[in-house]
């Protein structure tokens, strides 16, 4: 089994950068690079599959309507919250005034896990 994947930028052995040289003299390629292979699930993320933030934007530039395809969003979905208005007077901390003022605060409200 192997320890790394290939960068899934679909770009990625078109970028100039040394560290992608390969081959002898008169028959050089630019390779994809390796991504060393995550062994938890838990560290899995975007850097387990791409070498970088670039090759990733490519990689979901390029294919963003399949992926769309497979997890579609066919309604809106919502988070039950509960809003509280809380007032802050005015305060002086000897060099600034802050003015008084009202905050909406957006309170998560537990809906048991749904
Ligand atoms: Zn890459």
């Amino acid at each position: 089994m192997s320890n790394f994947v290939w960068c899934h930028g679909p770009s990625c052995h078109k970028s100039h950068t040394q560290d992608r040289i390969r081959g002898v003299k008169g028959s050089k390629v630019l390779r994809t690079k390796k991504v060393a292979k995550v062994t938890q699930d838990r560290w899995t993320n975007m850097y387990s599959f791409f070498c970088s933030q670039g090759c990733y934007n490519d990689f979901a530039n390029t294919y963003v309507r399949e992926i769309i395809a497979l997890h579609p969003r066919t309604e809106a979905l919502e988070t039950p919250i509960d809003i509280q208005q809380v007032k802050h007077p005015e305060y002086n901390n000897g060099y600034y005034t802050q003015r008084a003022y009202t905050e909406t605060k957006i309170i998560a409200v537990d809906n048991n896990g749904g």
